[in-house]
């Protein structure tokens, strides 16, 4: 999609450093980590949010969610915890508007989630 940031990095038109990709998803590292380990999950199918991936292919939502877990696994904080995080919206802060999730552990996180 034009003027996506996501697409852009997808597309390899904007640099990310790239922690795994297949098929349906990329995966890189945020440019402002909230967390010691903190990855940025994408469809590459674009969706503004997880309401319209859900109403659209819920085998991109799917494929995400598979993915993050590769990523936890990848950077070894599979076992000792972390959290998948989407923001859809104003209320939640979402400030890009292509559907990712944030996988965001490799240290003690709050017990507050909001
Ligand atoms: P959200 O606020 O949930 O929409 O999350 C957007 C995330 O994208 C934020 O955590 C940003 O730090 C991250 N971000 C924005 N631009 C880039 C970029 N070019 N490369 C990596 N992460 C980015």
């Amino acid at each position: 999609m034009d003027n996506c940031i996501f697409c852009k990095i997808i597309a390899g038109e904007i640099p990310s450093t790239k922690v795994y990709e297949d098929e349906k998803t990329y995966a890189f590292y945020d440019l402002n980590p909230q967390a010691k380990q903190h990855v940025l999950v994408v469809g590459k199918r674009h969706h503004n949010n997880i309401v319209e991936a859900c109403e659209d292919s819920i085998d991109t939502v799917s494929a995400c969610i598979n993915t993050c877990t590769i990523v936890a696994k990848q950077l070894g904080i599979d076992k000792t915890g972390f959290r998948i995080v989407t923001n859809c919206g104003k209320d939640a802060c979402q400030s890009v508007f292509h559907l990712h999730f944030h996988v965001i552990g490799g240290e003690k996180l709050s017990e507050r989630m909001a």
